[in-house]
């Protein structure tokens, strides 16, 4: 069974190409799609699609590049979300030095955040762009205990890997960090144990920072599938040992039971 540990089914333009997406995910094995929202605006969506769709799993947070407007209620309104979604994660939120939002008030957001999932024992799902360092501060000093976390999208370097699986990090690559340099990734990749590796695709955001071109419902398992070849690739396993782990792992990150 495939796992999608990051997507965000609510930006996919055509809400015929995501129905078509979920009902293709039936045929191919495609049990979990974990849904991030990005702003209180989209929380409504992913909401609904969990509400619809028990494969959804609804991730309500601020991404860093909404944090710069953010209406003046959103605090209380992340806490209704997440009371009302016992299932629900904190995400997508970090830090990200490559957009123009503040990085104080990108830093005050994400912290703020942190702060509730330790509070109501929720695993995080977070973006870092050129900020593993700062990212890492924050985690050292502010991590509740016993928060789970995953670098979504990781494209850093293996030293702050390293840093970050002491953590306790979760480290996820997508299609798109894979893309960007395969080699080097891959061999990131290796780097991490096998029982800390997720996979995801980050669709539609086919391209760094936007939804792509070709962001279309087949365009989308070439993408799951293309990013589990790879893993196979790299950790040198085979693809039923793979899908086991990566399935594993997403279940202790999303729920907190122990790997086994
Ligand atoms: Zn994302």
């Amino acid at each position: 069974m495939l796992t999608d540990m990051h997507v965000h089914l609510q930006d996919i333009p055509d809400p015929l190409m995501c129905k078509s997406i979920l009902s293709l995910g039936q045929d191919l094995r495609t049990g979990q799609f974990v849904c991030n929202g990005t702003r209180p605006e989209d929380w409504q969506a992913v909401e609904k699609f969990a509400a619809e769709d028990r494969r959804v799993v609804p991730f309500f947070g601020v991404h860093p590049w909404y944090a710069g407007k953010l209406p003046s209620d959103w605090y209380g309104l992340l806490e209704d979300f997440l009371k009302r979604n016992p299932k629900a994660g904190v995400g997508e939120v970090g830090l990200d030095k490559a957009c123009p939002v503040d990085f104080a008030r990108q830093t005050e957001v994400f912290h703020r955040q942190i702060e509730i999932a330790g509070r109501f024992a929720r695993p995080l799902s977070i973006h870092c762009v050129r900020a593993a360092s700062a990212i890492l501060n924050v985690l050292k000093r502010s991590l509740p205990p016993n928060t789970r976390f995953m670098i979504h999208s990781y494209q850093g370097s293996k030293e702050m890997m390293r840093e970050l699986l002491n953590l306790g990090a979760y480290i996820s690559f997508s299609w798109k960090s894979l893309q960007r340099d395969t080699e080097e990734s891959i061999a990131l990749m290796r780097n991490v144990p096998l029982d800390r590796l997720l996979l995801e695709t980050d669709f539609p955001y086919t391209e760094p920072g936007r939804v792509g071109a070709d962001a279309h419902d087949e365009k989308y398992y070439e993408t799951l599938q293309g990013v589990y070849d790879l893993a196979e690739r790299a950790k040198g396993v085979d693809v039923e040992a793979l899908e086991k782990a990566v399935w594993k792992n997403g279940t202790a990150f999303l729920s907190g039971a122990p790997a086994r």
